[in-house]
């Protein structure tokens, strides 16, 4: 292999996508035979999504929905979550998770994380709860599961929902248990850009039949059961309104990429098992890089590829890092920037740079490595060998 070490070439000729959506001819097939049949939105696809998402994640029931957030959002008010009330999550995440407990009317209260997993520390959670404290929202960073019995333990001395943002977190496990069966609510996000996708859509699992219902309802104008049916052959104008409700339900466009999307899944974890295996091999031993890990007591389902570059020993800080993996035609990003630095938060929460200094800590030196099911060996390989060269050039 010629040393490029001093060319001025990039890497690769072409650019290297961050996370592009892995479409199959299934699920092309599924959205055109939607497109033909004559029923395009909520119908038997999205029925059949559902069941099949309830049992991957070893709920009783899943709700599709048209986003992660409406989930959020829908089940803060099953809760009976509003003015007055808080909600405890944590600031590494992404700001959807804080607007919608806005949204509720409630209170949003920031419970910093622990280093290890980028995960939200139950000790802090505990220091956090109030009289006025009505649930907490854990997020599965990255696809690494929160510390679930400690939360739950949490929870179940002072009478808290929990409510899991899944976003990152479809296949991942924890002590043995798919996430969606565990806690009252969990919610999963079908973007673009997550390991599930339907373009835009989300999902709400639960044991608890009874709130399934009333979160049907309120996914729909607050239409009592199915009433989707009532366009069909034979079916009944008759409806009646129980809530005023809101208008997030799942298109069966959107259900037709998710039924063969969540039949992939487990294919596709070991897709990226193998990547995330490959970056572990090629990046170990640099003392300037730390890596994420597996669980101890779970399955990691990595749906991110978060590292932390030491910048204190290199002569570079962040943005110009990921400004030199693009000249190499590489794409990166980060996750997160702390949601209470945005200037909304510190304008209207009264937020400051300081406030979660671990969560700040690890932001700072963070950047998100490619990570898909379409990553060739050698399109690892071109990142492994940027990112060395890159620290090797630049240390102190
Ligand atoms: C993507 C994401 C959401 C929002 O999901 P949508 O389906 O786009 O509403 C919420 N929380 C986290 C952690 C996310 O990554």
């Amino acid at each position: 292999m010629p040393d490029d070490r001093y060319s001025n070439r990039p890497r690769r000729e072409n650019l290297l996508a961050f996370s592009p959506p892995d479409i199959g001819q299934e699920e092309i097939d599924e959205v055109v035979d939607s497109l033909r049949s004559g029923w395009i939105t909520t119908g038997p696809k999205t029925a059949r999504f559902e069941r099949a998402l309830a049992e991957y994640a070893g709920s009783e029931q899943a709700l599709a929905l048209n986003s992660a957030t409406a989930g959020l959002f829908l089940c803060l008010k099953a809760s009976g979550i509003g003015p007055g009330d808080e909600v405890i999550t944590t600031p590494y995440t992404f700001a959807a998770t804080v607007n919608v407990i806005l949204h509720a009317g409630a209170t949003p209260v920031l419970a910093d994380v622990r280093r290890e997993d980028f995960n939200i520390d139950p000790v802090r959670i505990d220091q956090a709860v109030t009289e006025r404290t009505k649930a907490v929202i854990p997020v599965h960073f990255a696809g690494r599961s929160c510390d679930m019995d400690a939360i739950g333990a949490i929870a179940k001395k002072h009478d808290l929902a929990v409510i899991e943002d899944a976003a990152h977190a479809i296949g991942t496990e924890y002590k043995g248990r798919r996430i969606g069966g565990i806690s009252r609510f969990t919610v999963f996000s079908f973007h673009a850009v997550k390991n599930v996708t339907t373009a835009e859509g989300g999902a709400i699992t639960t044991n608890d039949g009874e709130t399934a219902d009333r979160l049907r309802a309120m996914a729909l104008h607050g239409m009592d059961k199915d009433a989707w049916k009532r366009f069909s052959p034979g079916g009944r104008w008759q409806y009646d309104i129980v809530t005023p409700g809101y208008k997030s339900n799942m298109m069966d466009i959107q259900a037709a990429l998710g039924i063969h999307q969540l039949r992939r899944l487990e294919a596709n974890l070991v897709k990226r098992r193998n990547i995330a295996d490959r970056y572990h091999k090629g990046l170990s031993g640099i003392p300037q890089i730390t890596l994420p890990r597996d669980p101890e007591d779970g399955r990691h389902c990595w749906h991110l590829f978060p590292v932390l570059i030491d910048f204190a020993k290199l002569k570079i800080d962040r943005d110009r890092f990921i400004e030199l993996l693009l000249q190499e035609n590489i794409s990166t990003n980060v996750h997160y920037l702390p949601v209470h630095l945005f200037s909304y938060y510190r304008q209207h929460l009264g937020y400051k740079p300081g406030d979660f200094p671990i969560a700040e800590d690890l932001s700072d030196r963070e950047i998100t490595l490619p990570l898909y099911t379409r990553l060739l060996p050698d399109d690892v390989d071109d990142v492994i060998a940027a990112v060395r060269r890159i620290i090797f050039d630049n240390l102190k």
